[in-house]
């Protein structure tokens, strides 16, 4: 894919809780992005630290911490053209109160804290993201038609 990028989305332990996983997938994929890897994962407090490290010391962190591990959480790697921006529109702004109508925050989220999803915000954020959490042979690049090539094969 040319110019293609990758962003790094979490699902926060309410999306999983309330079973909106398939559908916060199913949103990605309809708009057109490439799932490139893919994981369930029950974080610790020391790991969630380290990938929330720019909010060190600020006065919402210690709370949102205990949330963000009260749970299970999705990560997965998205790869489009203009992924990191558009994720961020479709997921809609911080407060889900606040969020913009139709975004999946607005939608499903509770409020500041209680927000659905994570998605990195730049370049740099994206790939430090994705590094926190999959090795580069974990990212799967793939053509989405290689599977056509099985039409070819004549059933017996
Ligand atoms: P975003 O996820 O939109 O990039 P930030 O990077 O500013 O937002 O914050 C990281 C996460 O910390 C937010 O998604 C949200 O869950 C939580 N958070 C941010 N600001 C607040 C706040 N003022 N009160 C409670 N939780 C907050
Ligand atoms: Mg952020």
């Amino acid at each position: 894919m040319k110019n293609a990028e990758m962003t790094c989305l979490i699902i926060k332990p309410d999306g999983v809780g309330k079973g909106l996983a398939g559908k916060i997938i199913d949103r990605f994929e309809t708009e057109g992005f490439q799932l490139m890897a893919m994981r369930m994962i029950r974080p610790t407090q020391s790991l969630m630290e380290g990938f929330y490290a720019e909010h060190k010391g600020k006065p919402f962190l210690p709370a949102f911490l205990e949330f963000v591990v009260s749970g299970p959480l999705v990560v997965c790697v998205w790869k489009g053209m203009d992924v990191i921006v558009r994720v961020r529109q479709i997921i809609g702004s911080t407060d889900s109160q606040k969020a913009a109508p139709g975004t999946l925050r607005r939608v499903w989220g509770t409020d500041q804290r209680r927000n659905l999803v994570h998605a990195s915000d730049s370049g740099s954020s994206a790939q430090r993201e994705i590094e926190y959490f999959f090795s580069p042979e974990e990212l799967s690049d793939y053509q989405p038609n290689a599977w056509k090539q099985a039409e070819e094969i004549v059933l017996c």
